[in-house]
């Protein structure tokens, strides 16, 4: 399967939509909103990343099937206001056909179901609002599914810094993850383009779990803290967790900065969303890890919008996998 042109289009799509989101979480209107506990600039930033990215994939691919997680019905309060003013302004800066009517019509594009066939792209326009809107993490995660399986996964972390996670020659414009099934995984820095220019990435390498650092959701309520920190135990792990917001824990995990990525379910009734997966999924396993739900059964993303099948997430080294899933059956099963 060649995939070049998709990476191709994924990346630029991606890329386009990013600044949109660093363009309005730049504004002054947009710190104004936030000081209020005000939503509606996550809600511009997230319907403005979403109609990009369509709009992005639909010049390459006129009729795509898209699974995106907004649709347009919350952005109609912000019709004429400043803030759905700035968005338009944000998204014509990239986009320059761009206007209300269009951007909604873009949203409301990516109203597919998924499912077990054929091809479709899968779009989380903002994922971790809570850290976009605290000026941390979040990405911009854009996904290939195939027959049932994530093919082609880009990341944009606009936050996360491109060659390291605090090391001293890290470079603090951003980083886009990328993968392709098999071509391995890659980074660049937020701004490239070019795959044969990225870097090549992987998963640190251990020989025990005991030398692992964990990493998890700075929210506890989407991730059960307490489990992670016995299991962090039962390991053998004395290192504190790394907490971040979004997918940038699979990029963590595929770049080495974590090797552990914990995300232990905090309700029996929650399902995960495709969304928030795929693309991570997708780098994670390319740089060498095994990504499994909490049971250590493969993630199903045949299913529609949701992991029906599967509860929680474990992504490790392939080297370790059974290990921290042997822990974490101990912790949760008892
Ligand atoms: P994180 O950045 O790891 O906190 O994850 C953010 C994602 O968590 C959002 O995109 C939501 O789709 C998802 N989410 C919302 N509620 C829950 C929940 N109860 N358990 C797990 N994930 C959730
Ligand atoms: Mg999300």
């Amino acid at each position: 399967m060649n995939l070049s042109h998709e990476l191709e289009v994924a990346l630029r799509a991606v890329h386009k939509a990013a600044s949109v989101c660093v363009s309005i979480r730049s504004s002054s209107a947009c710190e104004a909103a936030i000081s209020k506990q005000d939503r509606s600039p996550v809600t511009i930033a997230d319907f403005g990343s979403q109609a990009v990215i369509i709009r992005e994939l639909l010049q390459a691919f006129p009729e795509a099937a898209i699974v995106a997680e907004e649709d347009s019905g919350e952005m109609e309060p912000l019709r004429g206001t400043e803030l759905g003013q700035q968005m338009v302004q944000a998204v014509q800066a990239v986009a320059p056909d761009a206007s209300w009517e269009r951007i909604t019509t873009w949203v409301d594009r990516g109203n597919a179901t998924g499912g077990a066939q054929g091809r479709f792209w899968t779009i989380d326009p903002i994922d971790g609002t809570k850290g976009f809107l605290r000026n941390e993490q979040y990405a911009v995660a854009l996904a290939l599914i195939d027959n049932g399986m994530p093919v082609l996964g880009v990341l944009a972390c606009p936050n996360y810094p491109f060659g390291g996670f605090g090391v001293e020659d890290a470079q603090s414009c951003g980083v886009v993850f990328a993968a392709v099934q098999g071509m391995g995984a890659r980074e660049l820095p937020l701004g490239q383009l070019d795959w044969e220019q990225a870097v090549p990435i992987g998963v640190s390498k251990l020989t025990s779990a005991g030398q692992a650092r964990l990493c998890e959701s700075v929210e506890s309520g989407h991730s059960a803290h307490g489990a992670a920190a016995a299991i962090a135990q039962h390991l053998g792990i004395s290192e504190p967790s790394l907490r971040m917001d979004s997918q940038c824990k699979y990029g963590a995990v595929a770049r080495g900065d974590a090797s552990i990525y914990l995300r232990l379910p905090t309700s029996e009734s929650y399902r995960e969303k495709i969304w928030d997966h795929a693309a991570g999924w997708r780098v994670t396993r390319e740089a060498g890890a095994e990504v499994t739900d909490v049971q250590g059964k493969s993630l199903d993303f045949s299913l529609g919008h949701t992991l029906a099948q599967n509860r929680g997430i474990v992504a490790a080294p392939a080297s370790i996998h059974a290990a921290v899933i042997a822990a974490v059956q101990q912790e949760l099963e008892g």
